[in-house]
């Protein structure tokens, strides 16, 4: 029973192993295969949200992706060879989107001040606005407004840990944000990155980065 969808699991209609709150049977921990069917599951939600919001913007939902990686991404990240790391997109795909949002005037491109040859990817005022139309999705903030702080918390820190180790598990680039990055360092109470030598801001530590990596663990 514990394996199939239940129609009387009056939290999820999920199968009987999730939080029903009915409790017929003891609540055992996730498989492998029950954390996969719910991030489908989850993953196709955000999908239908954002292809109908990108739709009424008269946008695809890659262009909305690219748009959101570039709104969080650092100095180091906003280039055309990051984002196509990013999404695992071929840089064919993502030189059209590119373009496209430049013609929306939602990207402009700015040369780099040091080596003219690289060029930055920098979302204007606009695009930002639109960024903030739909993230979070909608459904995202509703249902976690539901929960009791401590869940939702919990749940954030949960699926963090998950995303890590997926991204361990696969030799994945982790793109994550620079204050957890092994090479940040504090010098005489400033942000540097131990790999480029640059000063960071307090700003700058938030955004992800391309060259993140975790430190290891002891
Ligand atoms: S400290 Fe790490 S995450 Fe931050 S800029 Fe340097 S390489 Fe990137």
């Amino acid at each position: 029973m514990s394996e199939a969808i239940c129609q009387e699991n009056i939290d999820t209609k999920l199968d009987c192993g999730y939080a029903c709150r009915k409790r017929c049977r003891q609540v055992t921990p996730m498989s492998a295969t029950q954390v996969h069917i719910v991030l489908e599951r989850l993953c196709n939600l955000l999908r239908v949200e954002a292809r109908a919001q990108g739709a009424a913007q008269g946008l695809l939902p890659v262009q909305l992706e690219v748009l959101h990686y570039l709104s969080q991404c650092n100095r180091y990240s906003d280039t055309v060879q990051s984002v196509t790391e990013f999404l695992g997109q071929t840089k064919g795909t993502v030189s059209q989107t590119l373009k496209i949002l430049e013609n929306r005037r939602l990207v402009r491109k700015l040369p780099d001040a040091a080596d003219r040859r690289v060029v930055h990817l920098k979302v204007t005022p606009a695009g930002r606005r639109l960024v903030s139309k739909f993230v979070p999705a909608r459904s995202i903030a509703e249902a976690l407004g539901l929960l009791p702080e401590r869940d939702a918390d919990r749940l954030a820190q949960g699926l963090a840990q998950l995303l890590r180790a997926a991204q361990q598990a696969n030799r994945a680039k982790t793109f994550a944000a620079c204050k957890s990055c092994r090479f940040n360092q504090v010098v005489d109470g400033a942000f540097r990155c131990g790999l480029t030598g640059e000063v960071l801001s307090a700003a700058d530590i938030e955004l992800i980065c391309r060259e993140h990596e975790y430190p290891a663990v002891r």
